[in-house]
């Protein structure tokens, strides 16, 4: 299995008009300032199906970003999406679409029209629960419906998996691959290989504050920033592995402030 690094794909969860403690929760001010800094610093902004087309053509685009917003929370549509049409800017949302509709979270209609203004729906399963832990026929159930329920709102294909809490087996993959997905995205930052000809696309998770390095890294891409995220995100699945699964969710719960998963 070839591994490689991909481009910079940059996730985001959800928005805020103040700041909170939860890390994962961006403020609008902050959100701002990184789509000028994209803007103004011409770094194309690519959708998923831009950066995926671009991989299999074999011409990764440089001076890039894809911008990705996980979960279907309701702050993508009412506070991101304008800032990313003022700013000529694509993103992708992943969307899991039993929360649709719920307190918080995007209904159908809102997911149709970030669609029907450029950006690409795609799929963060149907629970959100953890795909490594499920039976194959679970597996299936969580990526088959997803995808139906979004290709109905959206009347688009949608090709593209996100990976719940980054947990995925060789099970996911060849579950993914049979109801036909040609892509999944992980938390890993930066990996990039195929499997079972799945593309596998690891993804930066943004959490405040912001690192110096990252916004250097923009304007000036390094393999150094690139190896030390790769690094300490493997260095997490080792601590995982060292202390398991229960405690290391929660010291991540504790370390984030994160209340959803
Ligand atoms: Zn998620």
């Amino acid at each position: 299995m070839k591994r490689s690094f991909s481009s910079t794909i940059i996730i985001y969860h959800e928005i805020s008009n103040n700041t909170v403690d939860d890390r994962y929760v961006f403020c609008i001010d902050d959100i701002r300032s990184h789509l000028k800094l994209i803007k103004t610093k011409k770094i194309l902004s690519l959708t998923c199906n831009e950066l995926v087309q671009s991989i299999l053509r074999n011409k990764m685009i440089t001076n890039s970003i894809a911008i990705t917003v996980d979960d279907g929370h309701r702050s993508g549509y009412s506070l991101l999406l304008p800032e990313l049409l003022k700013y000529g800017l694509n993103a992708t949302f992943f969307i899991t679409t039993d929360w649709i509709g719920n307190i918080d979270f995007m209904n159908r209609y809102e997911i149709r029209y970030l669609s029907d203004h450029g950006m690409s729906i795609q799929s963060h399963a149907k629970t959100h629960n953890f795909l490594d832990v499920m039976s194959y026929n679970a597996i299936k159930n969580e990526l088959l419906n997803s995808k139906l329920s979004l290709e109905d709102i959206v009347g688009k294909e949608v090709n593209f998996l996100s990976i719940p809490g980054g947990r995925f087996s060789r099970e996911v993959i060849a579950c993914a691959k049979e109801v036909g997905y040609s892509a999944i995205f992980t938390s890993t930052p930066f990996e990039f290989y195929f499997c079972d000809n799945l593309a596998i696309i690891g993804r930066l998770g943004l959490k405040r504050p912001v690192s110096h390095a990252f916004y250097n890294f923009l304007l000036a891409p390094s393999i150094f920033f690139v190896w030390k995220e790769y690094l300490k995100s493997k260095g997490k699945v080792i601590l995982k592995k060292t202390v398991g699964g229960d405690i290391y969710y929660n010291l991540w719960k504790y370390w984030t402030k994160r209340k959803q998963s």
